[in-house]
């Protein structure tokens, strides 16, 4: 069985492949995951970081006329 710092090693390849339609998840991974409530709390927190840091560069890039702005108004000399 593979041991806890080899999952954490290969969770974002895990987290990065089990949305491709084809990708099988690594049997010995699932396995590990199934019977270690670390590592599968770890896999969830990755994905939720994961998922947060998108959602803000998302934001960052749909609100950069906003920042822009918003740079003027604290750094009002900055842009001149
Ligand atoms: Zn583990």
């Amino acid at each position: 069985m593979l041991s806890c710092r080899d999952v954490t090693q290969q969770a974002s390849d895990h987290i990065d492949l089990a949305d491709e339609p084809l990708h099988r998840p690594s049997l010995q991974v699932r396995l590990h995951l199934l019977l270690c409530r670390h590592c599968r709390r770890f896999v969830r927190h990755l994905r939720a970081t994961r998922t947060l840091a998108a959602q803000v560069q998302q934001e960052r890039q749909r609100g950069d006329q906003g920042e822009r702005i918003l740079q003027q108004v604290i750094h009002p000399k900055a842009e001149e």
